[in-house]
């Protein structure tokens, strides 16, 4: 009998996770858009997921290693073959104390993944690319205000009022990691009457919607927001009121004090925008009945915390937290554990991240989560040696990917490699797969059952969502949950005693008063249903420990850092005559980075429209001085890496930097490895053999350098 029906579920092209509808006809995928009752929208990576689930590259059966690292052979195995290798490595290495020497490298796009208890209950660490995203972001806004912020969602632009201002700071919201009602909700707020500013040495789509587009040179928007924090302090066009009754006493004397010199002129000189333009911005902002502000690129700079604590700082001063239209603070949903919860290890004492010449100075900062780039550092000092990685593709995203891919092949004297496993989950073949021990088929989110809790998730404040299986899985293939959660009932069946995944979010759930039943039956969705505004009114106080607003990071008195240095980052400051340009990254809707989503899909990196090519672009007036022609190819070199790639000319790039897509240089896969084109990870440095040029408390940043170009 024909049967077709729409079914909710949530998108996984990307780490935004929006909800969807899915249509299916006789067992088949056919269609999917956005789910209405999330106010819902997808976007072209969304919709060409159809692609990945059917592509005929699927992943279908567990594969063992044959010959080295790095030359891509492997031979077919069953489940229990790869079952049975990950779990006498793990043994072997929890009997000889060095549990903690075991990392997960995935993205924890949810707190209620069942790999993170694997994980502890090993006694390893989770290791994520969040870090070099957002944790300066993260830990400013907590060090300053005492909340989650709304991390790697845009605020909510739905709220922004008539009048209102959205900052973007190198940030690509219409090339999607939002989620994609994102873009239309910044037209509609533009509708009302909201002014829309885009800060980016780059012109992309934003700016070309903007009301405003300010060309700032790489990595000055410390600089910039600091000469606007001066003159709105100077000339008392700050909101005193809130000031007074929420920042902690002393700070904005301290405030007015450190920002004496750094007047919009001064400023000017760093970020490269004229002082008149930081002056009309700052009296824009302050006459405006909400300002909200969104980065991205500058926050993965070196001067990541400089550029979060600015941010932050003026987010203060001109009252914008938690209104209509500012900084939201989310609030998080209490989820039930899932008792006994195994103990996280100590990741001051046994993390593996505090490695490199420059550690003792790292070591003020501490983040909850393991940056995966330092993995290659870690093999080398023998401080990891079990690695399961999902979701990732550290063979392209890691920071000097070619350093990581050397230590991936690392050996012992006695011819063993020096990380003893490797373990990858993978829906389409990865670059990364090369270096891998075991692969194991992954599930697309058409074929899976997870439960998605984010206090950030962008339409409703917070939300659960339910991403359920609507079609039987294709070939053996299986979820990373599923299988962490089989391994734990081997290893660990005190921690693992619930009967399945769909059990374990069950239990979670009903910390919230729900069940899975419930919230399929509602959509695959729940919510609160509210944001809440200005929350730290009827709380009494903000969630930090003085209850007050703290602008001054005194926890970083001993290294003279406790306000934020408007420099560029140190990396771009030196060797400029050696290597004159600034490399930057950027997004497009095409595709979702280095990860294997949007690698190896057909539908998004169809040739014919260009959709395959990453060329580095230069301003033609950059191109004249050079000697180069549109089209001509260039050897892009830095202090780590030599290209050679095409050269396209635009001015919508500044003068002085060169522009690269981020998430290119796959060699696996039919689809992505057919064009000659490279990853900018081959020209940035190792962070972890390179912490003298971290931001010292603990900007984890590191995507960008310096290059030369010639013909
Ligand atoms: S932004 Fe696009 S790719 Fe990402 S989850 Fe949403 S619809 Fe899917």
């Amino acid at each position: 009998m024909h049967e077709s029906k729409w079914i909710p579920t949530v998108c996984y092209q990307c780490k935004a996770e929006c909800a969807i509808l899915a249509r299916v006809e006789d067992g088949v995928v056919k269609e999917v858009k956005g789910n209405p009752r999330a106010r819902g929208k997808m976007c072209v990576k969304g919709m060409a997921g159809i692609t990945t689930l059917y592509s005929n590259e699927r992943l279908k059966h567990p594969l063992k290693r044959v010959g080295e690292r790095g030359e891509g052979r492997f031979e077919r195995i069953g489940w229990d073959e790869a079952m049975d290798i990950m779990e006498k490595k793990l043994r072997a290495l929890i009997a000889r104390g060095e549990g903690h020497k075991f990392t997960y490298s995935m993205f924890p796009h949810s707190t209620t993944d069942p790999k993170w208890r694997f994980v502890n209950a090993v006694g390893g660490f989770i290791s994520t690319g969040l870090p070099h995203c957002d944790s300066a972001k993260i830990m400013a806004h907590l060090h300053t205000f005492g909340c989650f912020p709304n991390h790697h969602i845009a605020p909510m632009y739905f709220t922004v009022p008539k009048g209102g201002i959205m900052i973007l700071s190198g940030r690509h919201p219409f090339g999607c990691l939002d989620d994609a009602c994102v873009p239309r909700d910044i037209l509609d707020a533009k509708e009302r009457g909201a002014k829309l500013v885009v800060i980016d040495p780059i012109f992309r789509t934003e700016a070309a919607k903007a009301d405003w587009w300010i060309p700032i040179k790489p990595g000055g928007d410390a600089a910039l927001f600091l000469g606007m924090c001066h003159h709105l302090l100077t000339k008392g066009l700050y909101d005193k009121a809130f000031c007074d009754k929420w920042v902690r006493e002393g700070d904005m004397d301290g405030l007015m004090a450190f920002i004496k010199d750094k007047t919009p002129k001064a400023m000017s000189r760093i970020c490269d925008v004229p002082a008149k333009d930081i002056i009309k911005l700052a009296e824009m902002c302050a006459a405006a009945p909400s300002v909200c502000v969104d980065a991205f690129k500058s926050i993965m700079y070196g001067n990541a915390m400089d550029w979060g604590q600015a941010w932050s700082i003026f987010l203060v001063i001109t009252g914008n937290l938690d209104n209509p239209g500012g900084q939201p603070m989310p609030e998080i949903a209490p989820m039930a554990p899932v008792k006994p919860t195994p103990p996280a290890p100590d990741l001051k004492t046994l993390g593996y991240h505090r490695t490199g010449p420059n550690r003792g100075k790292f070591d003020n900062y501490t983040f909850f989560l393991e940056p995966t780039w330092y993995a290659a550092q870690a093999v080398k000092d023998d401080g990891l040696k079990v690695f399961f990685a999902s979701e990732c593709n550290p063979a392209l995203s890691e920071m000097g990917s070619g350093e990581w891919r050397e230590a991936m092949k690392m050996k012992n004297p006695d011819g063993s490699y020096k990380l003893e496993l490797f373990v990858l989950t993978e829906i389409l073949p990865s670059e990364t797969m090369k270096w891998a021990d075991l692969v194991l088929p992954d599930q697309t989110n058409f074929e899976r059952w997870e439960l998605l809790y984010m206090p950030w998730w962008y339409n409703f404040g917070h939300t659960a969502a339910v991403c359920r299986p609507v079609v039987e899985p294709i070939g053996e293939s299986r979820h990373a949950n599923r299988v962490m959660i089989e391994l734990g009932k081997r290893m660990f069946p005190q921690y693992f005693a619930f009967k399945d995944d769909v059990e374990y979010y069950d239990i979670e759930l009903s910390g919230v008063g729900m069940s899975m039943r419930e919230v399929l039956d509602n959509g695959a969705l729940w919510s609160p249903g509210t944001v809440g505004f200005r929350k730290y009114e009827d709380a009494g106080r903000f969630n930090t420990p003085s209850g007050k607003i703290e602008l001054e990071w005194r926890m970083y008195e001993n290294i003279g850092r406790q306000w934020p240095s408007p420099e560029l980052p140190l990396e771009f400051r030196k060797d400029e005559e050696k290597y004159p340009f600034i490399l930057v990254n950027f997004r497009t809707i095409f595709l979702n980075n280095t990860g294997a989503w949007s690698q190896n899909n057909a539908q998004l990196r169809d040739p014919v429209s260009g959709l395959d090519a990453n060329p580095l672009i230069l301003n033609p007036l950059d191109g004249a001085r050079l000697g180069v022609a549109d089209g001509d190819i260039v050897t892009v070199e830095s202090s780590t890496g030599k290209v050679r790639v095409p050269v396209q000319f635009t001015e919508k790039i500044k003068p002085g930097c060169a522009g690269i897509i981020h998430g290119f240089g796959q060699t696996m896969g039919k689809v992505a490895a057919r064009g000659p084109w490279f990853g900018d990870n081959e020209l940035i440095a190792d962070a972890g053999s390179h912490l003298e040029e971290q931001d010292l408390r603990g900007g984890e940043a590191h995507v960008s350098t310096r290059v030369r170009i010639s013909k």
